[in-house]
């Protein structure tokens, strides 16, 4: 179907007036000396996430309002007051405290999404220590490496992940002095008490004091330490301090458009930066309700939760969103959401599909923004009031600086490019308070990652006329082609428009005449079967949009594309499988797809 270039918005139509109407004015009027200053901060120019995010509305009266509802299957959901979340996390940090744990020590929580790992994060944060949630559904290597690489020093868990994931490997956990157990079902069927060397989080819990002051950490303190998605290689430790808060407010404000009363949900796991930043911290920042569910993705269940929740702001990923599409319309008109009044989406290309998608289907259009573990905040982002021009990023925040730089590959030099529509890295001028301090223990690969004042991103992109930025690929994924510069993402999007295609991934196989040729995967829709008509049909189709020069000239059929836990299409891994090279780091990669 042929759709305009752009989305248009009326921003006077609106039901909430968003919190940036003027781009131009916000940006220069913005400093993030005045951000900061809006959080407050603690006597002598102390900084602390933690404080920020709960005890801070506690003493400006707000203490009774929900900071979390925590939602399961079978169960009522779960609320925690700030009062009440400022009391465990007290509790949380003197029991730190009193095993010895003090400012910087390391401390890593594996759980599920349940209020435990929520608790422990801000009290970690609370007491100063650093803290690095990990994905529960890693296995016992990934866990094991990430806690070594860390030097983790308290690590708390559940019980049956426990007995599944570390008990046996517990050995080569030389760093860990302390096991945390949060008792689950399974131990609760059990007699005997914690399994030996751990200790029963709730009953240390139940024996703490209700009151903690707060660690006056320096804006500058190591705070968080999160692992990068391993798309490209294995996953990167990327150190974060507490002034980040200043950039989860600040994005939290314009990027997500959070307004005290409003229902949030974020749907991505703490074991990930997105689940972090803006799963725990930003929206505690703005003092408003989080939903949090401990399940995995579920269409149905997924609407029902924005309809039985009155979320008003959903901030969720392209992986979802294509498999809402991928499920088709009939079960969204099942449902009612007239509170959603925002949707936005991080952690791939959004294509412009999903984006109409979501207006048609949703009622609302997808809001894409672009960031990184690396940057620890949103970045670049389509908002409430402005046009949406789909399969654009959008246009910077305020406080952010972004262009689009030119590396020589022999001399290393840059070069700025002003052209609008030039392809090139993707950089941002240093500066914003949640840029990553240190890869941990990698200190020439993150010395790379800048050129003077200057941070490259590893990702392609251009800039059009109005400001805009659009994705093209990442630095690796990019296909040379007879002379062109091929970016999967176009490719992708073209594939998407066509009815049967659920996703596509796009990369680029060594050819000896054109140096790489274009080749697809896709997975379709349902109710679609693929065959040699349909593959020729694709084909054609993406020749007429695109050209034969990126058209791809190979299309193959799988049922899902590999991606990564966190929902992200692994192109190296479709790279490695067609040319049966090896797999490289899979720690990342969702189960199934092994
Ligand atoms: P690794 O660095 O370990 O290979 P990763 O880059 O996927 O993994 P993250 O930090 O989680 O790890 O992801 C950031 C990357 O995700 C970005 O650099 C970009 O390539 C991609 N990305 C995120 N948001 C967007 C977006 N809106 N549009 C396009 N790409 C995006
Ligand atoms: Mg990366």
């Amino acid at each position: 179907m042929q759709r305009p270039a752009v989305i248009r918005k009326s921003p006077a139509e609106l039901p909430v007036t968003p919190n940036l109407t003027d781009y131009e004015a916000t940006r220069a009027a913005f400093s993030w000396e005045t951000a900061r200053a809006e959080l407050g901060g603690l006597p002598g120019g102390a900084l602390n996430i933690a404080w920020e995010a709960v005890d801070r509305h506690v003493a400006a009266g707000r203490g009774s309002h929900v900071a979390f509802r925590f939602l399961a299957r079978d169960r009522v959901p779960l609320e925690l007051s700030y009062a009440e979340l400022a009391r465990q996390s007290n509790r949380f940090a003197n029991v730190l405290r009193g095993l010895g744990i003090g400012r910087g020590e390391r401390v890593f929580v594996l759980a599920g999404r349940i209020p435990e790992l929520y608790v422990a994060v801000l009290g970690s944060l609370k007491l100063g220590a650093v803290v690095s949630p990990l994905f529960s559904a890693f296995g016992p290597e990934p866990i094991a490496t990430r806690i070594n690489l860390g030097a983790g020093r308290v690590l708390i868990t559940t019980g049956s992940l426990y007995r599944r994931k570390v008990e046996r490997w517990r050995a080569q956990l030389s760093s860990v002095e302390h096991v945390l157990l949060i008792a689950d079902e399974q131990d609760e069927q059990r007699s005997g008490g914690a399994p030996a060397g751990t200790h029963d989080l709730h009953a240390l819990m139940a024996v703490a004091a209700e009151e903690f002051e707060v660690e006056r950490t320096a804006a500058d303190d190591m705070a968080l330490l999160h692992f990068t998605s391993g798309t490209t290689g294995a996953p990167k430790g990327a150190v974060h301090v507490h002034e980040a808060a200043v950039t989860h407010w600040a994005t939290g404000r314009y990027a997500l458009d959070l307004h005290a009363a409003d229902v949030f949900w974020c749907t991505a796991d703490p074991g990930w930066v997105t689940g972090t930043s803006y799963g725990i911290i930003a929206p505690l920042l703005h003092g408003v309700t989080s939903v949090v569910d401990s399940e995995e993705f579920d269409a149905e269940r997924w609407y029902a939760i924005l309809e039985a929740q009155q979320v008003s702001v959903w901030y969720t990923a392209p992986t979802a969103i294509r498999m809402l599409m991928k499920i088709g319309p009939d079960l969204r008109a099942a449902y009612r959401f007239p509170d959603l009044r925002f949707v936005a989406s991080v952690g791939e290309p959004l294509n412009p599909e999903a984006v109409w998608w979501g207006a048609e289907v949703l009622g609302l259009p997808i809001h894409d923004n672009w960031w990184q573990t690396e940057t620890g905040g949103i970045m670049i982002a389509n908002l409430p009031a402005f046009d949406i021009k789909p399969g654009s990023m959008g246009r910077p925040l305020p406080g952010v600086e972004a262009c689009i730089v030119h590396r020589d590959e022999q001399t290393g030099a840059l070069t700025v490019i002003d052209t609008p529509d030039e392809e090139g890295e993707l950089a941002l001028r240093r500066g914003w308070p949640s840029m990553f301090r240190a890869y941990l223990h990698n200190e020439e690969r993150y010395r790379k990652c800048f050129a003077g004042d200057l941070y490259l991103t590893g990702d392609l992109a251009r800039r059009d006329a109005d400001g805009y930025y659009w994705f093209v690929g990442r630095a690796d994924d990019v296909i040379k082609s007879a002379g062109h510069l091929i970016g999967p993402f176009e490719v992708e999007s073209v594939l998407m428009e066509h009815g049967a295609v659920a996703e596509a991934g796009v990369i680029g196989k060594p050819d000896p005449v054109v140096g790489e040729m274009v080749k697809a995967f896709v997975s379709l829709k349902r109710g679609y079967s693929w065959n040699e008509a349909l593959r020729k049909e694709l084909l054609g189709h993406a020749r007429k949009k695109l050209g034969a020069a990126v058209a791809p000239k190979e299309i193959d059929c799988l049922p899902a594309l590999p991606r990564t836990r966190s929902g992200k299409i692994m192109r190296r891994l479709l790279k490695a499988r067609e040319l049966g090279l090896p797999e490289g780091d899979t720690s990342t990669l969702e189960e199934g797809a092994k």
